[in-house]
């Protein structure tokens, strides 16, 4: 990780100092891909330049926020590796870091106040009934739904009698009439007419705080330097940007990244199938092929290279590089990266990270029951390359150690070639040089196919003097030894299967070689 650098900001960032960044997840649900992906863009970002990277839980929805949901969405970040400065769970020197315990300290309370005292906004006392009028109105003359300023009228004193004897109030933002320009990296300078933004209310009666006003006076007082999230946030930003001004605060660097669609164009949803961190985690994805994917959905490195590792990418991370067009989630290009991460795992981690896909498979009943722990590293190592997600290992595992009946097997013609009984001889009288799978380390995966090779290069040699060409050694192994004529490469079948199973079976195919027939 690079070190702290105050003082490398990136272009466009007005701030000075250092880089603070925050993912500010509503708890109502699981973590969705393309909250991820946010989480990501800010971590990267963060990463990159050596600042901090926050989260907070915007949790003001009290019907629909959970305890459950935030620390799914915990575990999911930190599954994602997506590590935090300072959180809910870890603390830090901004917090406290949910919503929720902010609104019962009164900081939104305080803040709100303060706008009333400087004239910045005034209590509102308009029934529900009234707004819903105003509203039809607006709807029928065509004109933007806005709130007539009634209340804006009221003296200030009077109005605060009112609240004091009792009566319900909410407490809207005066919008000032100014254009308003949101600099935004992405997508640049871009800009909105308050014309259109009538005063929206930033506490209610009842106390609650609006999303707008909750989130300035938290990157207020979180030091937020740029905020990075979901182009959904770019009309609440011309908001913010007033806000943030009435608070007397220069507004962070915006960057608003594209939202993820579904093939066909729309929002990425559960109608086109997965969506969560959590199911994609559940089908056999890992989380360095799911930041690797999210990250490349519209940021590009500098080269070719699309296979990334999380620290080359913090390492070439830059928002300039974020395009603003919509990322279609492409699940052919997930698994392509999935399967390349995959085979990038050492033995010993393969076979960590299979262990629950193995068990959701049937456990042990998958496997024949003598396999050992050894053994199963190597059919594990053995099928490696052609899995597309950790799921397909159960199936591929099984076809490892099972043998196709040969008496009904396709193969059976070419096993009585001529050649194939003196193959089996020869291999059987050499099998107590081939190594037990016994080990339960992974490291040994290499070690032991080493020596199944060495004695594949014996039996070959032996073939060329007695006039045996290559290849009926091969398929003779082969077919005796799965019943198939394809598969994983001989040495880790020998050492997968081991010498006991290996010289049963190669006992079991000698009715069925050119001497017996
Ligand atoms: N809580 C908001 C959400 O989940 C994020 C708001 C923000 O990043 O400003 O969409």
């Amino acid at each position: 990780m690079p070190e702290r650098n105050p003082s490398v900001l990136p272009p466009g960032g007005p701030v000075p100092g250092p880089v603070r960044v925050r993912f500010a997840p509503s708890p109502t649900g699981t973590l969705h891909v393309g909250s991820a992906r946010t989480a990501l863009y800010n971590y990267l970002f963060a990463r990159h330049l050596g600042g901090s990277y926050i989260i907070r839980i915007e949790d003001t929805d009290v019907a629909r926020s959970s305890l459950e949901h935030e620390q799914s969405i915990l575990a999911d970040l930190a599954w994602l590796g997506l590590d935090w400065d300072e959180g809910p769970d870890i603390g830090g020197d901004h917090g406290p870091y949910r919503q929720s315990e902010r609104s019962d300290a009164g900081i939104y309370r305080q803040a709100a106040e303060r706008l009333l005292n400087e004239n910045k906004a005034y209590y509102c006392f308009c029934s529900q009934e009234r707004l819903d009028e105003l509203k039809k109105e607006a709807q029928a003359h065509g004109d933007a739904p806005g709130y007539d300023r009634r209340c804006d009228a009221i003296e200030h004193a009077e109005a605060a009698a009112r609240v004091a004897a009792g009566e319900p109030a909410t407490i809207r933002f005066r919008v000032p009439r100014t254009d308003i320009v949101v600099k935004d990296i992405i997508h640049g300078p871009t800009e909105f007419s308050s014309a259109v933004i009538g005063d929206f209310i930033i506490l209610r009666s009842d106390g609650g705080v609006s999303y707008n006003f909750a989130v300035v006076v938290d990157d207020i007082a979180m030091e937020i330097t740029h905020v990075i999230r979901g182009e959904d946030h770019l009309t609440n930003a011309a908001r913010q940007v007033l806000v943030f001004e009435a608070m007397g605060h220069e507004p962070p660097a915006w960057a608003h990244h594209s939202l993820i669609m579904g093939p066909d164009g729309g929002k990425l949803s559960k109608r086109h199938g997965a969506t969560s961190v959590g199911d994609f985690r559940g089908m056999g994805y890992l989380s360095s092929a799911i930041i690797n994917y999210l990250a490349l959905l519209s940021w590009s490195p500098s080269g070719e290279q699309e296979k990334l590792a999380r620290e080359e990418i913090v390492g070439e991370f830059e928002l300039q590089r974020v395009a603003k067009s919509p990322a279609i989630f492409d699940i052919q290009k997930l698994n392509w990266l999935n399967g390349l991460h995959i085979r990038d795992m050492s033995a010993k981690a393969l076979s960590e990270a299979l262990k629950p896909f193995l068990d959701l498979a049937g456990g042990a009943d998958v496997m024949p029951p003598a396999v050992s722990d050894g053994q199963l590293v190597v059919a594990e190592a053995a099928v490696q390359t052609s899995l597309v997600t950790l799921a397909d290992a159960g199936s591929q595992i099984r076809e490892f150690f099972t043998l196709s009946p040969l008496a009904e097997s396709e193969c059976l013609p070419e096993l009585s070639e001529e050649g194939s009984a003196a193959v089996l001889e020869m291999a059987l009288a050499g099998l107590d040089r081939l190594p037990e799978a016994e080990y339960i380390d992974g490291a040994a995966v290499p070690e032991l196919l080493e020596s199944a090779r060495a004695l594949l290069k014996e039996w070959k040699k032996a073939c060329k003097s007695a006039d045996i060409p290559p290849k009926r050694l091969f398929r003779t192994l082969r077919i005796s030894l799965t019943g198939r004529t394809s598969g994983p490469e001989l040495p880790f079948l020998l050492t997968g299967l081991g010498p006991a199973t290996v010289r049963e079976r190669l006992e079991a195919a000698r009715p069925f070689t050119d001497q017996a027939l």
